[in-house]
């Protein structure tokens, strides 16, 4: 349904002069305010197929809601877009007027890049669509989609493609920051099975990338981010994995730390491409799986996912299985759709979160010591340190192959933190995750995932997460935005 537009009449609620206003306030470019003609903002409305939303429009609210509830933001004006057409002329109206813009997909950046104070944000999450190409092995996704969507469109036909840890995660986002998950290990990151973008670009043109085809820009987008324009379709390669795989979380009461993380580095650097494991310590929530006398206590769990034969799966997990005295075993043949949104709950909407996230090359020389060391006292019912086997197939790859790099990571540690709105320990648990991170940093390769950084992370760490890519990138911006519209992100500034 198309909706109507009038912006007088709207304004008239959301302004002390009423209908008289001929022009509305928008932040620009620069940050400062600058009033743009009524005129202009109905010509942009009537032009939509989607609509153009104002604060106290049905649908505002909740379309400035993240995923970080710890970040409030109010543009001044939302266009929900619908179609390729909508995004050329929106990025047309902000590129014409010196307009901010901030593009959302899932909203779930902990940064909250999806949306701009002030200015103009470009939702995409209403574009959903999947189509799957049984033949040539393709998904084609549009940019609203979440993780989950396409897992589940996939897997009807028993295929799947890297994605994340939880589903409701956006798939535009994470897979333009680079994307791991459960199959990374097997297939690469994300963007190692991207095969094809549609983008509009900063002049309004829409272009298709590919290996073939604008391929510098094709290269940007491989983990540069939404640096480069709005991309409206994604083809991604798909793989047979399951439906049926081993998995699930196995946990042990924190005392058996030690032994647990010896097993956890002895299993993960011989294990095959098919086995991931998590790792993490945490107290243990009032989950059914959790018996209730452990209940709040210490734990060190591994979430395991093995999308290989249930005959070698079984093989490969008897070490873990057999190990210590479990505080839970939940590990089971199940369907990987369910696995992909097994820890979805574990990650509710609109809490408070504040990550810390370095790539590890390895877990030798003390750096399991210092994680055991710095979990030591939390108190926190959900703050937790883990670390994610990366390794097999984004090794393969040549560290310049996609802007992503850190080809030599074989683990990502997260230190993460979350709390209710009004909670007043968030202070002391973000000075945890600090405290933690600073210790852990030592061990790093020096990158880290552009994708975890939180709101406080400056240039300087977006150059580290790109290291000998970021000039290359720099590069790439120049040519299709030079004038820096994109900016509401890990911004790569242009560069001849
Ligand atoms: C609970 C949770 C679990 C996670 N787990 C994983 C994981 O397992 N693996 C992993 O790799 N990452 C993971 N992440 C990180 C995730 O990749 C990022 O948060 C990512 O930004 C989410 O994408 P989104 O579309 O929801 O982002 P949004 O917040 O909607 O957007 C973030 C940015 O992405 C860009 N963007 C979004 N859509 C477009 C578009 N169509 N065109 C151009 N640019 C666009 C924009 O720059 C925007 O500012 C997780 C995050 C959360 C919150």
């Amino acid at each position: 349904m198309r909706a109507t537009f009038d912006p007088l009449a709207r304004m008239a609620r959301h302004t002390k002069w009423g209908a008289q206003m001929t022009a509305i306030r928008i932040v620009g470019l620069n940050g400062e305010p600058r009033d743009i003609p009524v005129a202009a903002v109905t010509a942009l409305g009537d032009g939509l197929e989607g609509p153009l939303l104002y604060p106290d429009d049905e649908g505002f609210a909740e379309a400035t809601r993240l995923w970080n509830g710890l970040i409030k933001k109010q543009p001044a004006l939302i266009v929900s877009a619908r179609t390729t057409r909508d995004v050329v002329r929106t990025v047309g109206f902000v590129r014409d007027n010196g307009l901010q813009l901030s593009i959302r997909g899932g909203g779930h950046n902990i940064a909250g890049l999806a949306l701009c104070d002030g200015g103009v944000t470009l939702d995409m999450s209403k574009m959903k669509s999947i189509e799957v190409d049984l033949d040539a092995r393709l998904a084609r996704v549009a940019p609203g989609c979440i993780l989950g969507d396409i897992d589940r469109a996939t897997q009807v036909h028993g295929l799947a493609t890297t994605l994340g840890f939880v589903s409701e995660t956006g798939a535009a986002g994470l897979t333009l920051g680079g994307g791991f998950g459960y199959l990374s290990r097997r297939f690469g990151w994300t963007v190692d099975d991207l095969e094809e973008v549609e983008i509009v670009t900063a002049d309004g043109a829409v272009l298709r990338a590919s290996r073939s085809e604008n391929e510098d820009l094709f290269w940007a987008l491989r983990g540069g981010g939404g640096n480069f324009g709005v991309v409206t379709e994604f083809t991604y390669r798909l793989h047979e994995v399951g439906p049926q795989v081993t998995a699930g979380l196995i946990a042990w009461p924190a005392a058996e730390a030690g032994s647990v993380l010896d097993l956890y580095r002895t299993v993960t650097e011989s294990a095959p491409r098919e086995l991931t494991l998590a790792l993490l310590m945490r107290n243990a929530p009032p989950a059914p799986w959790v018996p209730e006398t452990a209940h709040g206590t210490p734990i060190i769990a591994m979430v395991v996912c093995h999308s290989g034969s249930l005959e070698q799966a079984e093989k490969d997990l008897a070490s873990i299985r057999a190990h210590g005295e479990p505080v839970a075993d939940i590990i089971q043949v199940k369907e990987y759709v369910a696995q992909q949104s097994m820890l979805d709950a574990t990650q509710p909407n609109g809490m408070h979160y504040y990550w810390k996230s370095e790539f590890l090359p390895g877990l030798g020389g003390g750096v399991l010591d210092t994680y055991r060391a710095q979990f030591i006292g939390n108190e926190s019912p959900a703050n937790q340190i883990v670390l994610f086997h990366l390794a097999g197939a984004i090794n393969d790859h040549a560290e310049n192959d996609g802007a992503i790099g850190n080809r030599e990571a074989a683990y990502a540690c997260v230190i993460s933190a979350m709390w209710p709105e009004g909670d007043p320990a968030g202070d002391e648990y973000r000075t945890w995750v600090r405290n933690a991170w600073g210790a852990l940093k030592p061990y790093s390769t020096g990158g880290n995932y552009i994708n975890f950084q939180t709101e406080d992370e400056d240039d300087r760490r977006t150059e580290e997460s790109y290291r000998g890519n970021h000039s290359r990138l720099e590069t790439v911006k120049a040519k299709y935005d030079p004038s820096n519209l994109f900016r509401v992100n890990r911004n790569i500034r242009p560069h001849d």
